[in-house]
């Protein structure tokens, strides 16, 4: 029958579903009759929503496709602020179950009409009596367009129980409304040929219900003594990846700081042993000797974060190495546009970036940390992450450094070669702001 309209006619009623959606903004949302979760899959992507349940008597059609719902692998890497939690349930809607109560929309898409009709009393109960939603969506064959449908005869489908007319499916909506305190507008989706429309209606009739009281913001509470009734199988569940999750704001911020630190250690490093091109600034070491500093920190497409923010420019230049040779004591070296310098250890076995450097050159870092005190709170008992003694800087390990240590055997260590290496560094050093300067 589908292919009478275009997008397709199940796809029409799912966009009818996904724009009511975008308009109210629920946050708590159920779909009766769900089957192959198909609408869930597209109402997955709505942000507003908070928990997303399909309920469907037939668990083998919702196990089929059940796992097209379970996050991918960007939810994990980039998860954002918004929680979703998607349950899926074997049970019928002629059942009461209190897990059901409190949402803010039900959608029963073309489902009705498969229940007999003692059943569609016991739905009505369910749905508009003791579910109590918001508003609730019922869409149901139109059976007045039937005839369009070439070579159709009896219902659309061999499971349906009734297709009722436009007056037949009004005539039970209004008396819900009435019943249960509901007030609803008949709109479709369909649409017959030009000229037909007012003789024949839209192919799928739509009730769109609202609880009375409810667009005042009256909300509707439970009794605290009614019974739990669990009635429904719970078939699946997921939480999705959020950042309100402090397990994964730890997660995700620690991975920054780890990806800038790097970063930022290694420009910083490439520039000390002059690795680089670009300009270079000449500054004066302590010992009366000059080295070059480069005017760039940061390659342009470098400063791409991790998660696709972008960095700032850093306003300084800095660094901070620490060397195991060094028995301990850290020596600073801060490089502030070529003003203040000291010398330093040219391959440091590690460098300590301060918190602040990483707060003000990485959005994404003091956007996750809130504050600069709470990224150190956050950064504390991270097993990943190392920070200095007093907590204001991340200690970045030089593993290349230490891989050729290793390379370089361990008696070489005694021998006095590792003096000798970082002499060999300066030495080319020197080469360069010889080259820089000729
Ligand atoms: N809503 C879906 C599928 C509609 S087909 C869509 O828009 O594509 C009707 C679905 O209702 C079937 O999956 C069927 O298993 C389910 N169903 C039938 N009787 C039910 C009942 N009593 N309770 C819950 N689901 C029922």
């Amino acid at each position: 029958m589908d292919p009478l309209f275009s997008p397709p006619l199940h796809r029409q009623r799912h966009q009818f579903v996904i724009d009511f959606v975008k308009r109210n903004k629920p946050k708590k949302v159920v779909d009766l009759g769900c089957s192959e979760c198909r609408l869930l899959k597209n109402l997955k992507f709505c942000r507003e929503i908070e928990l997303l349940v399909g309920v469907d008597l037939n668990g083998a059609t919702i196990r089929k496709k059940m796992h097209g719902l379970a996050p991918i692998s960007t939810d994990y890497l980039q998860p954002g602020y918004d929680q979703l939690c998607i349950e899926l349930y074997q049970g019928s809607v002629t059942q009461k179950d209190t897990r059901l109560r409190g949402f803010d929309l039900v959608t029963s898409i073309e489902l009705i009409e498969h229940l007999h009709l003692a059943d569609v009393e016991l739905f009505s109960e369910v749905v508009f009596g003791y579910m109590t939603p918001a508003a609730v969506i019922v869409s149901t064959p139109n059976s007045e367009f039937n005839p369009l449908f070439p070579g159709l005869a009896g219902f659309r489908h061999s499971d349906h129980k009734f297709e009722w007319t436009r007056a037949e499916f009004q005539s039970w909506a209004l008396k819900v409304c009435l019943e249960y305190g509901y007030e609803v507008e008949f709109t479709g989706v369909g649409q017959a040929p030009p000229g037909e429309q007012e003789r024949v209606g839209f192919c799928s009739q739509i009730g769109v219900f609202h609880r009375l009281g409810e667009r005042d913001g009256c909300n509707r509470l439970f009794g605290d003594d009614a019974e739990d009734l669990l009635s429904y199988t719970l078939l699946y569940s997921i939480n999705y990846p959020s950042l309100q999750d402090n397990n994964i704001l730890r997660r995700v911020l620690v991975s920054e700081v780890v990806y800038w630190a790097e970063k930022l250690k290694r420009g910083w490093i490439e520039e000390k042993t002059g690795e680089r091109n670009g300009a270079f600034t000449l500054c004066h070491t302590e010992e009366g000797g000059e080295e070059r500093v480069s005017e760039g920190h940061m390659d342009m497409e470098e400063k791409q974060t991790a998660c696709g923010g972008e960095m700032k420019s850093p306003v300084q230049k800095w660094g901070r190495s620490l060397s195991e040779d060094e028995g301990g004591e850290y020596k600073e070296v801060f490089w502030t546009n070529g003003q203040e310098q000291q010398e330093l250890c040219t391959s440091p076995r590690c460098v300590s970036v301060p918190l602040a450097v990483l707060w003000s050159c990485c959005p994404k870092v003091s956007a996750l940390g809130g504050s600069l005190s709470n990224l150190r709170h956050l950064l504390m008992d991270d097993p990943e992450v190392k920070l200095s003694e007093d907590g204001s800087a991340v200690l970045v390990y030089n593993q290349e450094q230490d891989q050729e240590d290793e390379e370089d055997h361990s008696d070489l260590e005694d021998s006095g070669y590792a003096e000798a290496t970082q002499c060999s560094h300066s030495a080319v050093d020197e080469e360069d702001w010889e080259a820089v300067g000729s």
